[in-house]
């Protein structure tokens, strides 16, 4: 068995909840959607066995939060994901499963091994995208069994209408999940501010625990 990994590096997270722990980072190639304001062009990669691996972040011998298995969509090799997810947590390394949140019987299969799951909610008015609510709604309940959390990104043509669905589906869920909303990186924050803060008032006025946060290693050139 061998995954598509387009790079593996040691830096800061740079969003969301656990924003600032030291992580190696584990991307994987291939994506299942191709998001308006998407960032990560993957346009190359090497192939590894799970214990290849291994050995590779074993490179890594100083100390670290967890290692972030991202993408792209990790979950498009869940077989793979399952193998290195048991061979990180046998090494005594924590797993951080960077998501897009729409392929919620991929998860099930490796949920047993991801310690945190960083969700990605995405909303149709943000993406240019047709609507994963459906996919969403499966997958937070699986992931819910885990330390979860959700991220939004907010940009210019962000609708109202999307963040209130979105609040719709963590109530139905769990209301204690928290909600990043993040602005698009690649939007002057000053255009976003007033949006944003709109926003997450009125995720507190419906009791949901939500936070701006900016993608900091785009401010710090990190990562
Ligand atoms: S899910 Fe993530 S990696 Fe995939 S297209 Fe959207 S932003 Fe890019």
């Amino acid at each position: 068995m061998r995954g598509k990994i387009s790079e593996i590096f040691e830096s800061m997270q740079g969003e969301g909840l656990y924003m600032g722990v030291r992580q190696i980072f584990v991307r994987f190639f291939g994506c299942n959607l191709a998001c308006k304001f998407c960032d990560t062009p993957l346009y190359a990669f090497r192939e590894y066995t799970p214990e290849e691996l291994l050995e590779r972040l074993k490179g890594h011998p100083g100390k670290f939060h967890s290692v972030s298995f991202t993408g792209g969509e990790p979950l498009l090799q869940k077989g793979f994901l399952k193998n290195i997810f048991a061979l990180n947590h046998k090494r005594g390394s924590k797993n951080y499963l960077e998501t897009n949140g729409t392929l919620p019987s991929a998860l099930k299969e490796v949920i047993e091994g991801a310690d945190i799951i960083a969700m990605d909610l995405k909303f149709p008015s943000s993406t240019g995208l047709k609507d994963y609510w459906g996919e969403h709604h499966a997958f937070l309940k699986i992931a819910s069994q885990k330390d979860v959390f959700l991220k939004a990104v907010i940009c210019k043509n962000t609708e109202e209408y999307d963040l209130k669905r979105a609040l719709a589906l963590i109530k139905d869920i769990n209301e204690d999940i928290p909600l990043i909303l993040q602005p698009d990186g690649e939007c002057d924050y000053a255009l976003l501010e007033e949006k944003l803060e709109r926003f997450r008032d009125i995720c507190l006025s419906e009791k949901i625990k939500a936070r701006l946060v900016p993608q900091m290693h785009k401010i710090l050139g990190v990562g």
